[in-house]
């Protein structure tokens, strides 16, 4: 009996291990959906600073591989459409989650969370003067951010190792210190300037036009806008008949589990706070 149970046990492992989009895919998911085309663990160990818009490196991808990103929530509604285009799509994201957000609605985070979306942080205030702070004050921020995050999260899991600054603003000091605790910086290769004041549609123009421009990449949006909401559906309907595929980030370090798989990705090292 034991061994049969451990046998079972086994081969549930392997199920959930090999077919990360199983739950999904029992979701309605088809070919027609744009899915998630592959998972990528990203090391932040020692540090990594990704994001053409800042950096001179970004991730690894392939000409027609996206990331999607989306800050400065969870809100409420906007955050809500913004989790079920991509369930009607089938697929993931990653949230630079504002630490207050995060308190003001953790059963909104945990959904998300539980959807199979890569939480990561994005300060606890949004602060936009992070480069021109104190140091200590600037590392409170962030360690701030990083516990509200955890602790909506609860016992669900952890916020990955991953930190993208508000406004980009970013500092050499700041930046060598998240090296230091293998945080890694998030930047954007591909920016929809859906804080501006600009139309859904006018979003969505120069989201593909700047996708174009480059190939492949982050790209940067924000959950917190209705009209950022408002034109996802055909973002992603675009992406899917332009050919473009997309890529789901996860954190090799730190504790940080996939929703929807039995298994947990392995190996803590060294992303400790
Ligand atoms: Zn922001």
């Amino acid at each position: 009996m034991i061994i049969l149970l451990r046998i079972f046990t086994y081969v549930f492992l392997i199920i959930g291990f090999t077919g990360t989009d199983i739950t999904v895919a029992m979701a309605n998911c088809d070919s027609n959906s744009l899915g998630v085309s592959r998972t990528m663990r990203v090391n932040t160990n020692g540090g990594l600073r990704v994001g053409l818009v800042q950096y001179a490196d970004t991730l690894a991808l392939r000409d027609h591989e996206v990331v999607l990103t989306f800050d400065d929530g969870p809100i409420g509604h906007a955050t809500q459409r913004v989790l079920d285009t991509l369930a009607d799509e089938c697929t993931r994201a990653t949230f630079f989650v504002v630490g207050n957000m995060a308190r003001a609605h953790p059963e909104q985070l945990r959904a998300m969370y539980r959807a199979g979306h890569t939480i990561a942080a994005h300060s606890n205030r949004h602060p936009m003067n992070m480069n021109r702070m104190s140091q200590a004050r600037a590392q409170r921020e962030i360690d701030a951010g990083f516990e509200s995050i955890n602790t909506a999260l609860g016992s669900l899991g952890q916020a990955a190792p991953f930190f993208r600054y508000p406004g980009l603003a970013h500092s050499t000091s700041m930046n060598n210190w998240l090296a230091t605790r293998n945080i890694g910086i998030f930047s954007a290769d591909v920016m929809g300037d859906d804080w501006r004041r600009i139309s859904s549609n006018e979003i969505l123009r120069r989201t593909m036009r700047r996708l174009n421009q480059r190939g492949r990449g982050i790209i940067l949006l924000h959950d917190i806008h209705n009209k950022t909401a408002s034109m996802l559906p055909a973002l992603l309907r675009q992406l899917k008949d332009e050919g473009f595929r997309v890529v789901h980030i996860v954190p090799t370090n730190g504790r940080f589990r996939l929703a929807n798989e039995t298994g947990q990705i392995p190996a803590d090292q060294g992303f400790s706070r």
